[in-house]
């Protein structure tokens, strides 16, 4: 039989390390309600037909409400070693087969780790949160759903829509590869520690013309001239791209539009034309 979370935190002495972005969550109501609000979203009773990737288990509370709900595998990749025992007593008590690696996801293809269909779900270390996320829209295909949890901040960011101040570089690649959905905002109590902000759930679910890795590049070369000076017209922070003028005249896009003007697909029309 399992200890309680709160057990296993004290048996293996696991202080949150800042450093990794660790704030626990530790409530079973919590982490069941995330999973229940993923599964809802997606239509699906639970993760049988699903090999799931957990990013940053920790402690484990949401790697036990994944295995409550019978995914067909499960691997996790946790870079604080401490945790690593924590998850071969987890896969002990489980009939799951669960793969665990100790190491930094930043530098692993999830696609060579776990077989399709596969999602990920993770309550994403914060300090990296932005660029695993867009490491993973890259092949945004390969997921059949990503549930993610980031600093408030970080997702408003994600779903802004154009217009908005928060509308830039990572609105428009979520937003040009996956139907992105919030599934719950979570306070700072919810988690152990508690940090100064709020947090949200997401879901990424691919967009079946999902953009291709290819043209990603080229929209990020654009977004990161035009939003790096946004407050700037487009004629002037785009000046360095070859005949920008008439390329936006091509596109009915005014040269004195701002970034945040311009809808994700606009930016995918224009990055066509290099
Ligand atoms: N899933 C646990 C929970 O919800 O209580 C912990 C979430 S905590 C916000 C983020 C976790 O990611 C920590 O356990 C941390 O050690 C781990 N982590 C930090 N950077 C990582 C990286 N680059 N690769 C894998 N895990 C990482």
């Amino acid at each position: 039989m399992l200890p309680s979370l709160r057990e296993t935190v004290d048996y293996y002495g696991l202080m949150a390390n800042r450093a990794l972005g660790q704030n626990f969550l530790l409530d079973s109501n919590i982490t069941d309600k995330i999973i229940r609000l993923s599964l809802g979203r997606q239509n699906i009773a639970d993760f049988n037909n699903y090999n799931i990737i957990e990013v940053g288990p920790g402690p484990g509370g949401l790697t036990r409400s994944i295995l409550a709900n019978n995914p067909h595998s499960l691997s996790v990749i946790e870079m604080d070693e401490r945790c690593i025992k924590i998850m071969e007593d987890l896969r002990n008590e489980t009939n799951c087969p669960m793969k665990i690696i100790n190491g930094d996801a930043l530098t692993y293809n999830l696609p060579e780790i776990s077989a399709s269909p596969r999602q990920i779900i993770s309550n994403l270390p914060y300090n990296v949160s932005v660029p695993l996320l867009l490491k993973w829209l890259l092949q945004a295909k390969e997921y059949s759903a990503m549930t993610l949890m980031f600093q408030k901040e970080v997702a408003d960011r994600i779903m802004a829509p154009t217009h908005c101040k928060d509308y830039g570089r990572v609105s428009i690649i979520a937003q040009l590869t996956c139907k992105v959905e919030k599934l719950m905002d979570l306070n700072p109590e919810c988690f152990t520690p508690a940090p100064k902000i709020w947090s949200s759930v997401l879901l990424f679910r691919p967009l079946e013309n999902a953009i291709s890795a290819e043209d990603i590049a080229k929209i990020e070369k654009i977004t990161a001239l035009a939003f790096g000076q946004r407050r700037k017209m487009l004629r002037q922070s785009l000046k360095m791209l070859p005949d920008i003028a008439s390329k936006l005249e091509q596109l009915n896009i005014s040269a004195t539009s701002r970034p945040e003007e311009l809808t994700p697909q606009q930016f995918y029309a224009l990055a066509q034309l290099f």
